[in-house]
């Protein structure tokens, strides 16, 4: 077993050609997951010049090459109960960002001919207690009624059967407009994309301090290479782990890096896949602490969850990856003898509201927080963070939002244990 991820393990990594640190740019882009590389290819686009500092050796290599490989739609929180909160307005804009975020993801690997296995076969939101179908019934009736997402349908026990392979469901919500693609191929397509069209993207290169000229946008970005002169600075760092505080504090104080686990089975073959996921959907459980999983192109199954509240490290994912060996067997039985081929973890950038965060402050532009339901939005939001930064505030769908300090939080998150225990008695009494 491989403890690493089955997408970073199985694309070719991205060579650029960039291997010297330019002194100026337009745009200078902190980050080369999923959010800088669609930005870098937006601003690219518009002719201006534009660096990508990516601190890992590899690009799209933590979040963006470490997920579960869904392209959902639909919000990480409940519909009905933010818009009890924000106003059906709100609520409904937010959830038709995330429509607009497939939407975007499909568009780029139509027009930049990014071979990914990208599919829209919908999410299934699977209930594992019968108490579970009343909350679903109530979220469609809603999303239907107020006319945010009128294609969801309720599958009952025997539907989900017919095409789940498993005795543990008692129906679902089928999210139509859901998809899922191969993230290792897709980040090596975005990355080559942004470089034709101009952006230079160099790996290997943390930043470590931002030091702001005046009180326009223009910022200096130190690194080991020496330093950049921007007009303007994206981060997009994620949930990160590089970089001193002083540059980075405020966003670490408002965002709780929190791992997720995964692990990949061998190829379970043409037949025995289809039989076990017929319309090879993605699917997530509805639990706090929940399973997500689908089949790959190459017959596997890809197996998640959040095994355990801590942070991901070589131990922790092994730890975890047995965990999820555990729910997998619960869930799929009949899979009992089939080899596990990969296992691994990722910090998720969850925020205390578990919405994305996108805006500016002190003159550096920002976008992260995705909360677990970042593979479309980080690509939509590096897209709309371009358009940001050459005038269009209003092409953020996150703007005007306040974003208080996470209370108590100011580095490694001591609290995920405890937070643990809550969900898992909460999942227990539900
Ligand atoms: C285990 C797991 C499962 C998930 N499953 C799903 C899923 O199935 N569906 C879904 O929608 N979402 C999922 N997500 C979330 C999704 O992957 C992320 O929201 C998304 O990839 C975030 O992209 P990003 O570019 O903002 O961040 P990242 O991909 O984390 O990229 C940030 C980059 O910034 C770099 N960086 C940080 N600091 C510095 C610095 N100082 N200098 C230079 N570079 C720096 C990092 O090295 C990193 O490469 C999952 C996440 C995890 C961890």
């Amino acid at each position: 077993m491989k403890l690493d991820s089955y997408w970073t393990d199985s694309a070719p990594a991205f060579a650029g050609r960039a291997d010297e640190l330019p002194s100026r740019a337009d745009v200078a882009i902190v980050g080369g997951g999923f959010t800088g590389l669609s930005a870098a290819l937006a601003v690219a686009r518009r002719g201006a010049s534009v660096v990508v500092l990516e601190a890992g050796e590899r690009v799209a290599a933590e979040a963006s090459g470490r997920n579960g490989g869904h392209v959902n739609n639909g919000l990480a929180v409940d519909y009905a109960e933010l818009a009890a909160k924000v106003g059906v307005e709100r609520a409904r804009a937010w959830y038709r960002a995330y429509d607009e975020a497939v939407d975007t993801v499909e568009r780029l690997v139509r027009d930049e001919g990014i071979d990914c296995d990208f599919l829209r076969h919908g999410k299934l939101k699977l209930a594992t207690r019968p108490n579970q179908m009343a909350a679903l019934e109530r979220s469609a009736q809603r999303l239907v009624a107020d006319g945010v997402d009128p294609e969801v349908e309720i599958l009952d026990a025997a539907r989900v059967r017919a095409e789940v392979q498993s005795d543990r469901f008692h129906g679902g919500l089928l999210y139509k407009r859901s998809g899922q693609m191969h993230m290792g191929r897709f980040a090596l397509g975005l990355a080559a994309a942004a470089e034709r069209k101009g952006a230079q993207i160099l790996t290997g290169t943390p930043v470590q301090r931002i030091e702001r000229l005046g009180r326009s946008h223009a910022h200096r970005l130190h690194t080991w290479r020496g330093s950049l002169e921007a007009q303007q600075v994206l981060l997009a760092t994620g949930a990160t782990r590089h970089g001193g505080y002083g540059s980075f504090g405020w966003l670490r104080r408002r965002i709780v890096p929190i791992g997720s686990f995964i692990v990949v089975t061998e190829s379970l073959g043409a037949a025995r896949a289809q039989a076990l996921l017929a319309a090879r959907r993605t699917y997530v459980t509805v639990a706090n602490i929940h399973h997500y999983f689908r089949l790959t192109a190459d017959h596997r199954l890809v197996f998640g969850g959040r095994a355990r509240f801590a942070v991901s490290s070589p131990q922790s994912d092994a730890a975890s990856g047995e965990i999820l060996r555990a729910g997998l067997a619960q869930t799929f039985p009949q899979l009992g003898d089939v080899r596990i081929d990969y296992c691994w973890g990722g910090l998720v950038d969850m925020t205390q509201d578990r919405l994305p965060h996108a805006g500016e402050r002190d003159g550096l532009y920002y976008s992260m927080g995705y909360s677990g339901h970042g593979t479309q939005m980080s690509v939509h939001m590096g897209e709309r963070m371009a358009a940001v930064m050459a005038g269009d505030g209003d092409a953020n769908p996150w703007r005007d939002r306040d974003w208080p300090a996470i209370p108590g939080h100011f580095g490694p998150p001591w609290f995920l244990p405890a937070v643990g225990m809550y969900y898992r008695l909460k999942d227990r009494l539900a």
